[in-house]
């Protein structure tokens, strides 16, 4: 996981059109989010996907793999879904929320389904909850203080370590993220290992040619700040723990 930046005042225009306000109000009217594909439909159109694609850099919000937009209805754990930080079933006046829509992959959105504990207390819908429908998660994370991360607000860099690949902390709502959107999967272990050994690798093959290392670990960091690498995190506790990895 990696902080990402979204602007809240660009607000893709489908989620305020007629067709949206409609259903949305239909899902306030009856208290619950309508499982219909007409209401799907609203969260998932074009400018939606097209604008958290690019938020997002092409990569899930969570486990940080690129995913591509799907043009068929096969999901693969590549393909890329519009994900509701706080699930539509129980937050259903936030179905079409510009803050509560995230881009994640289909295993992650799989995993982290309807997973939603508080630490604090639940927010029930109120009418004043309109006004500001679509930059209300602030105001709501102070409330309820949610175990699950947001990848909008908070940064992880200082929280996770990656040992041998394994996603892992020992802060509590980390690890709980971790262990509900499934981020010590096999497949990622195996995916972000093979980071950590060919940096090892590269690293000891210019130590023992006694090159610098520095270039080597400058390409890291370079890897690291661009927004378009995969497993940026998972860079960052490399560079961190560089001289532990080299021996
Ligand atoms: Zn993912």
């Amino acid at each position: 996981m990696i902080k990402v930046v979204k602007d809240l005042t660009i607000v893709p225009i489908s989620l305020e059109d007629d067709k949206t306000l409609r259903r949305r109000n239909t899902c306030i009217k009856d208290e619950k989010y309508h499982q219909k594909n007409d209401f799907h439909q609203r969260f998932k159109q074009a400018d939606v996907k097209e604008a958290l694609k690019k938020i997002y850099y092409g990569k899930c919000a969570f486990c940080e793999q690129k995913i591509s937009i799907c043009t068929n209805n096969l999901l693969e754990d590549c393909s890329s879904t519009v994900e509701h930080y706080r699930p539509k079933s129980h937050y259903y006046w936030l179905a079409y929320s510009w803050d509560n829509l995230l881009w994640c992959c289909h295993r992650c959105n799989q995993n982290k389904a309807n997973n939603f504990e508080l630490l604090g207390t639940p927010v029930v819908y109120h009418k004043d909850f309109i006004t500001a429908i679509h930059t209300s998660t602030c105001d709501y994370q102070a409330v309820e203080q949610p175990k699950m991360i947001h990848p909008e607000l908070e940064s992880v860099l200082d929280k996770v370590n990656f040992g041998q690949g394994v996603m892992a902390s020992e802060d509590e709502r980390l690890n709980y993220t971790i262990r509900k959107c499934g981020l010590a999967r096999s497949d990622l272990n195996e995916k972000r290992k093979k980071v950590i050994d060919d940096f090892v690798k590269k690293m000891n093959d210019v130590i023992l040619a006694k090159q610098p290392k520095e270039t080597i670990i400058k390409q890291l960091l370079d890897e690291f700040k661009d927004h378009e690498s995969e497993f940026r995190a998972l860079r960052y506790w490399i560079l961190r723990n560089v001289n532990a990895l080299v021996s």
